[in-house]
């Protein structure tokens, strides 16, 4: 019997996790695999560009875990620098665009894996095209912004301007000014890290002002300005313009689903694919997706959101490549955890915020506490900020962020795990976590929180 032919489009991290795991579980003679990828490399890490572009990582390499050849080399046929441009569902086809030759052709498929990613936001706005202006989603964006920082186009002048204020944004301020420039971050919102609560975003605000940042809020960008050179030279906003010899894009992704959307696939409200647990696309039997192209559940708020992360892409890679490959999995959804850090701030958030609560009909209690990552007599313990919400009466978890130093990014994980098993905040109070003065305070930043959150269930409640 011929084997099945799975076809992946996309070459990164949902796509190659599928194929990969996909083949672990069958060989070659039982599933031929095929997988395009548009772009140069395959892959690699988009999460670890802000510190190759800061210096802390030093080659490019560093951020590839798997060459082409080296997928080659375990019988997927990677077709680099080719687009899939078609998608024949009733003929079970895609048709390909080689963009080196220039030649189009068609493959069949049995069973096809969609793992396009996302695309960059990129209002249309004059001079966003200008010499100067780079997006970091790929290695390529990345390269081209680093040569660019390598040859200094005017003299001696450095200043860079970030337009967008979320995690990608505040990395890449903190990489900019690694890299010697000053560093000025428009955001459009009313405070910076808009994953967060406005009042816990004021406090990244601040640490970048203290870290030599400067933030303008409410700095909607309304065009690049240009030199004689034809290089930018300056960012329009409604709050002004702000001089800049190299200009950093941050401002968002969106599913990348215009193939799916033309073969008639089912779209959710944020634009990505809707899948079953599986990663199945809804209604289709051998059509599966995941990555940043699809609409993810969020397990406490009980909708479909479109959350652009590495971690979600590489799981869906290993579902899909479980399923496709006579095996089982599911991705049963997602609390919504982000960490991220600008130079020594950490900067962590998991479940609903204030106004993801309301959105969803949530009533909720909140509490702000103010500690420290260490003991407070050891050496070297740093503030740290933890707001938990939860909800009225019942007092189950709904979310928690925290701002600090040291330790308290992934702190939240403890948050996460409580949020997944619906625990309240009372329950959490209990929890046995570590602790020794290097580590935490006796009562650990997080069990602070939950105590301060029962107390307001309870005064609510009265
Ligand atoms: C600067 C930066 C920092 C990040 N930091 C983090 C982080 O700290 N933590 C985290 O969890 N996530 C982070 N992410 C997000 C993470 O990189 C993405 O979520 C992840 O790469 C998504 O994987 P994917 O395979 O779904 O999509 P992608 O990585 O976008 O891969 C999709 C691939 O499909 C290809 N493709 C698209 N359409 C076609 C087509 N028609 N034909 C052929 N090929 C096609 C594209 O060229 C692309 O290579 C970061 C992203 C960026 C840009």
């Amino acid at each position: 019997m011929a084997a099945e032919r799975l076809v992946v489009i996309g070459g990164n991290a949902a796509g190659m996790s599928a194929a990969s795991q996909a083949r672990r579980l069958k060989g070659p003679d039982a599933l031929e695999i095929v997988a395009f990828e548009r772009g140069h490399f395959t892959s690699y890490s988009a999460c670890g560009i802000p510190y190759w572009v800061s210096g802390d990582v030093e080659r490019r390499g560093d951020l590839i875990a798997r060459t082409p050849e080296e997928h080659r080399e375990r019988a997927i046929d990677l077709r680099m620098r080719t687009e899939v441009t078609g998608l024949d569902l009733a003929g079970r086809r895609v048709e390909a665009l080689d963009r080196e030759s220039g030649e189009s052709y068609w493959t069949g498929f049995d069973k096809l894996v969609i793992a396009t990613g996302a695309r960059p936001v990129r209002p249309a706005l004059p001079g966003m095209d200008a010499p100067g202006v780079h997006g970091v989603q790929t290695l390529d964006d990345g390269q081209a912004l680093l040569d660019s920082l390598d040859a200094p186009a005017r003299g001696s002048a450095r200043r860079a301007v970030v337009v967008g204020a979320g995690y990608i944004g505040v990395e890449m301020a903190e990489a900019m000014l690694k890299r010697g420039f000053e560093v000025t971050v428009l955001n459009r919102g009313e405070q910076p890290m808009a994953t967060l609560d406005p009042d816990m975003g004021r406090l990244v605000h601040e640490a970048m002002d203290g870290l030599g940042i400067t933030t303008v809020n409410g700095a909607g960008v309304t065009g690049i300005a240009t030199g004689p050179d034809g290089r930018v030279s300056a960012v329009e906003t409604e709050a002004g313009a702000y001089p800049a010899d190299v200009v950093v894009l941050g401002i968002g992704v969106e599913p990348e689903t215009t193939l799916a959307r033309e073969a008639g696939l089912p779209l959710g409200p944020h634009g990505g694919l809707l899948t079953d647990l599986s990663m199945r696309v809804a209604g289709y039997e051998d059509v599966w997706a995941g990555g940043d192209c699809v609409e993810v559940l969020d397990l406490v708020a009980g909708r479909t959101r479109h959350i652009a992360l590495g971690t979600h892409a590489n799981k869906h890679g290993q579902v899909i490549g479980s399923n496709v490959g006579g095996g089982y999995g599911t991705f049963p959804g997602v609390v919504g955890t982000a960490v991220s850090k600008v130079c020594d701030l950490e900067i962590a958030r998991t479940g609903l915020r204030e106004k993801d609560a309301r959105a969803v009909g949530l009533r909720y209690v909140t509490a702000v506490i103010e500690s420290t990552g260490r003991a407070g007599y050891y050496p070297g313990a740093k503030p740290m900020t933890v707001k938990m919400l939860a909800e009225y009466r019942t007092g189950r978890l709904l979310g928690v962020q925290i701002v600090g130093r040291e330790g308290a990014a992934k702190r939240v994980d403890v948050a996460a795990v409580a949020l997944t098993a619906g625990m309240t905040v009372e329950q959490m109070t209990a929890l046995d976590l570590g602790y020794a003065p290097p580590f935490s305070p006796v009562w650990d930043p997080v069990l602070v929180a939950a105590r301060k959150a029962v107390a307001a269930v309870r005064a609510e409640g009265a």
